[in-house]
């Protein structure tokens, strides 16, 4: 689950406070005694936080060595915020209410334990814990479409909250062609937001092509870069005579991981929209992840 044992924090938290006593009593009793002591090293000085990070990444290096590459992606997943947000969520709103489905399968997903044997869509035998990410049931493919929506809204709603006239347009032509990008984001001068097109893109970590190009260590960030880069190369650019705001991507994995790019871009919107908006947004987004996973999901 991501989460450290007792035993090991309390033996961190033990020694963190153990040596930040000694560095403040030290100078006292050598001043009052008359003696001379050694400069506290800067091991000895750690505090919990930091003893507990070092003891978390022993634990995840020792963990990745003994994963197959499925795994091991699934764990990069599983490590960022989105993915693991739920967790961390109070249900204070109906919105931020978790199904028991929904909670077992992100449980399922966290332990990468693959559920039931067969999938109930499309018929396979499932070998690998996300099958739902890369079902090709008329089911799976229609909710792909569902999730990419309601992302899609959410992040036009997080924009609209900004205000000072800022105008957001759901699936905006491309002027001079006949393609669309997801959200276009314009007159918001006032806000210091230039005008700019978004394409959201969700994709599956486990693709044949990505375990092939990947293999024997595969990365997840390295998979989404590519993505990245192959949706700004496939842009839809119009011909002379014709405008639109510049095209960024902002490309998620299934389990909520994003391309570094599209990481740094919603962080930058963070500064133009009220922190408790922004975070509901993103818990919603998240929560639109998980549910979606959930609703393919078969439990063992
Ligand atoms: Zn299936």
């Amino acid at each position: 689950m991501g989460i450290l044992s007792h035993a090991l924090c309390a033996q961190a938290a033990f020694e963190a406070s153990e040596s930040a006593a000694t560095k403040s009593l030290l100078p006292i009793w050598a001043s009052s005694t008359g003696t001379t002591t050694s400069h506290p090293t800067q091991t000895a000085t750690l505090n919990q936080a930091e003893r507990c990070t070092s003891i978390y990444k022993q634990l995840s290096d020792a963990l990745l060595v003994s994963l197959d590459p499925v795994q091991r992606l699934l764990l990069e997943e599983n490590m960022s915020p989105f993915s693991r947000r739920w967790l961390n969520t109070l249900p204070s709103s109906p919105a931020l209410h978790l199904s028991d489905q929904e909670f077992a399968t992100g449980v399922h997903l966290r332990t990468l334990c693959p559920g039931a044997l067969w999938c109930r869509h499309c018929g396979v035998e499932i070998t690998t814990v996300n099958h739902i990410d890369t079902c090709m049931s008329s089911t799976a493919v229609s909710d792909r479409t569902t999730r990419h929506n309601t992302i899609r809204d959410l992040l036009a709603r997080a924009f609209r909250s900004v205000g000072h006239g800022i105008e957001v347009t759901t699936e905006p032509n491309v002027p001079g062609t006949s393609r669309r990008n997801d959200i276009r984001v314009t007159n918001g001068d006032i806000a210091g937001i230039a005008p700019a097109d978004f394409e959201i893109k969700v994709h599956a970590l486990t693709t044949h092509a990505n375990l092939a190009s990947y293999n024997p260590d595969p990365s997840a960030t390295a998979f989404l870069t590519k993505c990245e880069e192959s949706a700004r190369a496939n842009r839809p650019i119009p011909p002379s005579g014709h405008y639109s705001p510049p095209m960024s991507p902002i490309v998620f994995s299934a389990g909520g991981l994003l391309a570094p790019a599209s990481r740094n871009a919603i962080l930058a919107w963070r500064r133009h929209i009220k922190a408790s908006t922004f975070q509901f947004i993103m818990r919603l987004i998240a929560f639109s992840l998980l549910r979606s996973r959930a609703r393919l999901f078969t439990l063992g």
